[in-house]
């Protein structure tokens, strides 16, 4: 299962922007940020397993999803207690770095990537 592009929706996406909240293809990710100074400072996290950054949280586990309002990268244990323990912790939007989906909460509205089969 590979996530799709949401830019031309014909490759695997390789980054997510966080900005904009898209998973991008190597091309778009160039093309919607390169040149343009605007989208220059943009946060862009890797999907790849390989690439992807650890946990901010406790630093030993692979990060997992990056939570837009506190713009972390969270493993799924911290993920679990950054927003249970927080009165609006929980209706945080969280993108998914993972082709895992998120089952924790499934009554709130969590940013999701398509999935491509
Ligand atoms: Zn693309
Ligand atoms: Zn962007
Ligand atoms: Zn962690
Ligand atoms: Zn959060």
């Amino acid at each position: 299962m590979k996530i799709q592009c949401d830019a031309c929706e014909a490759a695997a996406a390789e980054v997510v922007c966080c900005t904009e909240e898209a998973a991008l293809c190597g091309g778009c990710d160039l093309r919607n940020h390169a040149g343009n100074t605007m989208a220059t400072n943009h946060q862009r996290l890797p999907l790849s397993t390989a690439l992807r950054p650890r946990c901010d949280t406790c630093q030993e586990t692979l990060g997992w999803l990056f939570c837009l309002e506190d713009r972390v990268v969270l493993c799924r244990q911290c993920d679990i207690s950054t927003h249970k323990s927080r009165p609006f912790g929980s209706g945080h939007h969280r993108l998914l770095l993972t082709n895992v989906k998120v089952g924790l909460h499934p009554k709130q509205s969590t940013t999701t990537i398509k999935l491509v089969n």
